[in-house]
């Protein structure tokens, strides 16, 4: 089978594709909508048996935070390849209000559409192709869809390791930037800074007071200058909180710290730093609580020879697959922690990830589906 006949397929699936797109949009799923997840996980069993009765489907409920779906093609010897994403979105309910699900001129518009449910129906695509044109792929596929990625995957990690560990590689189907794979990505850790200070009448005795606000203003700042643009090492306060009222020194205050680098050993140098901040004013006192998250998926040469497999392959379908390193983290970083080979960010190309601007450039869906079946055929 040519390249470009592939291709064809997929364009000629498009209409279809579209509406499988549109059906899942539209099934809200934050993350802890247990309901949502279990109505898309439903949604896509029923998808995947429109293909083959004899998939292995795996639904695992994971309380609080929904289902994961797993779905497996066929037993072999051979190690499977491992196709990862999540069902999961960061929209409450009620978002498509802000952002219909609908497509203007060459753009489909949705919450959720980019990162990641049209790849989620990519993944499935894929196999409805392998099945009506009776092609094989040397290896078993596994495909991956966890439901708690937008919050750091405190379920879902366990699965993505257990998956990873037993696959000869991963293709991760996040979304793309700029149309580019993800052959780095930052690692993440995010941290609670509570200052407990003393509380006094702001007109009275203002002075036996200790300002929670005016320490935690001090401790922002200096975690603002642990920030290394040049490194890649970040360090955002991202919300603060304090007080309880004008005229009342405050006792309380907190803000959320999100650090970024591209190492663990700056990481480690990062959450060190953090846990061992000192009151600047000793009458109050400092809580720290939080962790380093995700590794950092590093472009080790296993990255860089999947990623000039999957370049070589695009050429075939006559596009440039550039490559890039972001600071956003993905359940890829697990993989890579592991050694297993993994290449992020095939998804369909688009943009405003996480924002009411979300969409995917509907003539990119062929050719990511193109690229994704070859990949798995060429191994
Ligand atoms: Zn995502």
């Amino acid at each position: 089978m040519k390249p470009l006949q592939i291709l064809d397929y997929f364009r000629d699936r498009q209409a279809n594709v579209l509406d499988l797109i549109h059906e899942i949009v539209e099934i809200e799923t934050p993350t802890r909508d247990v309901a949502g997840s279990q109505t898309v996980t439903t949604f896509l069993e029923r998808t995947a048996r429109t293909i083959s009765k004899s998939f292995e489907i795996e639904m695992i409920f994971a309380e609080g935070y929904g289902e994961h779906f797993i779905l497996r093609t066929f037993a072999s010897g051979e190690k499977p390849i491992l196709l990862l994403g999540h069902t999961d979105t960061v929209h409450p309910r009620a978002s498509f209000k802000n952002n219909p699900t609908r497509i203007e001129n060459d753009k489909f518009y949705g919450c959720g559409i980019f990162d990641m449910k049209g790849n989620c129906v990519l993944t499935l695509e894929i196999l409805r192709l392998f099945s009506e044109l009776n092609l094989k792929p040397p290896r078993p596929i596994t495909i991956l869809l966890s439901c708690d990625e937008e919050i750091g995957s405190p379920t879902g990690r366990a699965l993505v390791e257990r998956e990873a560990r037993n696959a000869a590689f991963c293709l991760v189907c996040e979304p793309s930037a700029g149309g580019k794979v993800k052959t780095g990505r930052k690692g993440t850790g995010t941290f609670n800074l509570k200052v407990r200070g003393v509380p006094a009448h702001a007109g009275l005795e203002p002075e036996r007071g200790a300002s929670a606000i005016l320490e935690i203003s001090r401790q922002i700042e200096k975690l603002h200058s642990l920030n290394n643009f040049d490194s890649g090492t970040t360090v955002t306060v991202g919300t603060v909180r304090g007080g309880t009222t004008s005229n009342v020194v405050p006792a309380e205050a907190e803000c959320a710290i999100d650090i970024r680098f591209r190492s663990m050993s700056e990481a480690e140098r990062i959450a060190d730093k953090i846990k061992n901040l000192n009151s600047f004013d000793e009458r109050t006192k400092l809580e720290i609580t939080g962790a380093i998250n995700r590794p950092p998926m590093e472009r080790t040469e296993n990255v860089v020879n999947l990623y000039e497999k999957a370049r070589n392959i695009a050429l075939q379908l006559n596009y440039d697959l550039g490559e890039t390193q972001v600071g956003g983290a993905s359940d890829g970083n697990f993989v890579g922690a592991l050694g297993v080979p993994v290449l992020d960010g095939l998804g369909i190309a688009g943009d405003g990830a996480h924002t009411l601007e979300e969409y995917i450039f509907i003539d990119d869906i062929p050719k990511r589906a193109a690229l994704l079946a070859l990949l798995l055929l060429a191994d």
